[in-house]
């Protein structure tokens, strides 16, 4: 297990912002993961266990404990569709798998950056489809007891990118490995496509009638790379404000004043509205700090153009906070997590 001393962080986050970890091990195996637990507790120092770093942002300050990042591979599909996989593995490779193998309850993820271990995080959805829709159970280490344990779907409390390791329990457990219960499509079977209007209109644009699994990956891959910027090339962490929830009196009133703004039902009493239509709205697409600042296709994502630092990045989401705030009378909630 290699230790490192002073690592960047910035070079391990697909926002490029982040100053040093006093150490930086790169975990292979779950038995070096392990190791870097007790090297840190040893230490007596705080944890961060990173995957691709596309949902965390360090400050640049850095990180004064151990940040692990989790290499650890391994993938097993049986033909009932139980799918079980280690942390570390690529979450889109795992999804490309599925569905090759003919597998649904995945293929509208595709595309998303990062890791195994960091999509039941946040719940990472798209398309219709949410992490916790197939996810079965969960091996985690617990860091207070030091012993491995299996979380049900239901302990993991999920809701909108959200659970108990993001929350309740955040740094409780280390994930290992996650398991997924998926659903076998025989051929000539008719398959239900995750009902989702922009998805829809995407195969009828590509004349797909009776689309397959494989066709709606294809479909929502070519739907993320049309309107997001890929973060190996232009730094950027995804949607960076979650979209509100407000009560459905609160949205009438704002009809009175914004008679479009777009909105869809969360639940019988509550809206969820669209950040990228707020920012718009408020006037900041054009707003930036040393190259970071909303993305021209897609102003709810926030990208770092000209290797800014996370001073810029806080001047700038602090901006648009305040001004959504001001002209909506709305609290936007950052999505990635920002370790102070
Ligand atoms: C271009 C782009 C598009 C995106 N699109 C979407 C989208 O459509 N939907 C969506 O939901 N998200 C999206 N994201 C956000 C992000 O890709 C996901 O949240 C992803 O699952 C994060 O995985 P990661 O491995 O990069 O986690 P990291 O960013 O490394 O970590 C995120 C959090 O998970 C924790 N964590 C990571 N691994 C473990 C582990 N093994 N055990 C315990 N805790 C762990 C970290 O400590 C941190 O708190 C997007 C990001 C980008 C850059």
């Amino acid at each position: 297990m290699d230790v490192l001393e002073n690592e960047l962080l910035k070079y391990h986050t697909t926002m490029k912002v982040g100053g040093p970890a006093k150490y930086f091990i790169t975990a292979n195996t779950i038995h070096e993961l392990i190791e870097a637990y007790k090297f840190a507790k040893q230490k007596n120092l705080p944890l961060e266990v990173i995957g691709d770093g596309s949902n965390i942002i360090f400050t640049d300050n850095g990180f004064d404990g151990v940040v692990v990042k989790n290499n650890t591979k391994g993938f097993k599909l049986n033909s009932n569709g139980i799918l079980k996989v280690n942390s570390g593995e690529k979450w889109d490779e795992v999804v490309k798998k599925s569905v090759q193998a003919n597998f649904s309850g995945l293929e509208a993820l595709s595309w998303i950056p990062g890791t195994v271990g960091g999509a039941p995080v946040n719940n990472i959805g798209a398309y219709g489809q949410e992490c916790k829709d197939t996810l079965l159970e969960i091996e985690a280490l617990d860091t207070t007891s030091g012993n491995i344990v299996t979380l049900s779907n239901k302990q993991c409390n999920f809701s909108y990118r959200d659970s108990i390791f993001k929350s309740l329990n955040r740094h409780k457990y280390i994930i290992l490995s996650v398991t997924f219960a998926l659903n076998k499509v025989s051929s000539g079977q008719q398959y239900n496509m995750p009902n989702y209007k922009s998805l829809q209109q995407k195969l009828i644009d590509l004349k797909i009638n009776n689309p397959t699994i494989k066709d709606v990956r294809n479909a929502v891959i070519k739907l993320r790379k049309s309107k997001l910027p890929d973060p190996t090339k232009i730094p950027n962490t995804g949607s960076f404000f979650k979209n509100p929830i407000v009560s459905n009196i609160k949205y009438s009133l704002l009809l009175k004043k914004y008679a479009d703004m777009p909105a869809y039902s969360y639940s019988s009493t509550e809206k969820k509205l669209y950040s990228g239509w707020l920012l718009e709205t408020a006037g900041l697409k054009q707003y930036s700090c040393n190259g970071i600042g909303p993305y021209q296709k897609q102003a709810l994502v926030i990208t770092n153009t000209k290797d800014g630092n996370y001073k810029d990045l806080e001047i700038v989401f602090k901006h648009i906070q305040k001004t959504v705030y001001d002209v909506f009378e709305i609290k936007l909630e950052i999505e990635p997590e920002i370790i102070k």
